[in-house]
């Protein structure tokens, strides 16, 4: 066929050399898919099974990291959404219908729960929020209509380490499936699967992707009808990821191991520094005795990472512990965490823990750790001087 150059400009017949072979996986974007004949053609969003059918349903970018993290999670599958926000959400549409109820625990992430109560209660799914220590007593929350049951441990601000298999045994009894938010422990740290969950959550926006600069979330599973529940829910909803944040997460977590046992060791040692301050009333990290389910997580978990929470004394105010932030220089403030930048944020948590506004959440990063203890020692001086 002869071509006129503005057709060459779309249909060119280029070609580049093959067998390149490198370490880096190639970042394939599209949303058409061309199919090879008009009876090769389907509208499913089950790629893996079927073959590609439109970019919506993902290239073989992002179902390399799809598949990248249901290996490291000993899953069987995953599907990703943009967000980790948007990965609850899939998750709660993928088992709640009108007229269901959601166990959540008291200390979730707060998005999940005002997901909850303000979006879901619309369409007539009810919910309710337990205390995260409750182990084998959920038993009593749940009702007859209870369809789905959140856990996330240790919880978000306040650190409390759940008893995930008390928990997934009274559920099983049940029939009520588990979803996890294991962002926390970036999916390996706590063996989700081993210890009885169906569904397990991240926010790959953290530690997967690792260096702030992209959204991301993962859900990943074993049971095959809780996959096709929440490939329908993805499918429905339109729930595309960009191949670039997924070829970003892909480079991330090739060094996932090295900046989680830096992060480990580092917020230990900064940890167990707070826990000597004469200002410090509490240090919430689950590898610490003072932390609520430290047992636990010494029973479940196979290391901590960089996200942990200090409580100052009583006799400090909430406005001097913002000071106390405020007067942070390497410490940056602002939300999400799991990069390489510490992290530090202000929090009031009215919920029955007595912390009340003197509650801080630090991230810690990669930075030199004595220069982050020489940070939070500045932000002592500026709180005691107040
Ligand atoms: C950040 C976070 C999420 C949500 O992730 P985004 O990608 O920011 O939407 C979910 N769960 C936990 C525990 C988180 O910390």
């Amino acid at each position: 066929m002869t071509k006129d150059w503005k057709t060459r400009l779309i249909h060119t017949d280029v070609k580049v050399p093959e067998g390149f072979e490198s370490l880096a996986s190639p970042v394939y974007r599209g949303s058409t898919v061309v199919f090879p004949n008009t009876s090769s053609t389907h509208t499913e969003w089950n790629q893996e099974e079927l073959g590609y059918a439109y970019g919506l349903h993902g290239t073989p970018t992002t179902l390399e990291l799809a598949a990248r993290i249901a290996e490291l999670e000993g899953g069987t599958r995953t599907l990703l959404a943009p967000s980790g926000l948007a990965a609850l959400a899939m998750v709660d549409l993928a088992f709640l219908t009108a007229g269901s109820h959601v166990l959540i625990p008291e200390n979730v992430y707060s998005p999940n729960r005002v997901l909850a109560m303000k979006l879901l209660g619309r369409f007539g799914i009810e919910s309710s929020f337990y205390p995260p220590e409750i182990g084998g007593g959920i038993l009593q929350h749940f009702r007859p209509n209870t369809h789905l049951l959140w856990a996330e441990s240790p919880g978000s601000i306040t650190m409390e380490v759940e008893d995930v298999p008390a928990i997934c045994a009274a559920a099983r009894e049940r029939g009520v499936p588990v979803a996890l938010d294991n962002t926390w422990s970036a999916g390996v740290l706590f063996r989700a699967f081993d210890h009885g969950v169906d569904v397990s959550v991240q926010a790959a926006t953290k530690y997967i992707g690792g260096h702030s600069d992209l959204l991301l979330g993962s859900v990943t599973v074993r049971n095959a009808a809780h996959l096709a529940r929440l490939g329908e829910v993805r499918a429905r909803l339109g729930l595309a990821v960009s191949p670039d944040d997924c070829s970003l997460a892909l480079r991330g977590m090739t060094t996932l191991a090295v900046r989680l046992k830096y992060v480990e060791q580092s917020a230990l040692e900064i940890a167990r520094w707070l826990a000597g301050q004469d200002e410090v009333q509490a240090v919430l990290h689950p590898a610490l005795e003072s932390c609520p389910g430290h047992d636990i997580w010494k029973r479940d978990f196979t290391g901590s990472s960089g996200l942990f929470s200090l409580v100052m004394k009583p006799e400090f105010s909430g406005a001097q512990v913002r000071l106390f932030v405020d007067s942070l220089e390497l410490f940056k403030i602002g939300y999400s965490w799991g990069g390489v930048a510490s992290l530090a944020v202000a929090y009031d948590v009215s919920r029955g823990t007595g912390y009340g506004d003197r509650v801080v959440r630090l991230n810690i990063g990669l930075e030199s750790t004595v220069d982050l203890i020489a940070d939070l020692e500045k932000g002592m001086r500026a709180m005691r001087g107040y």
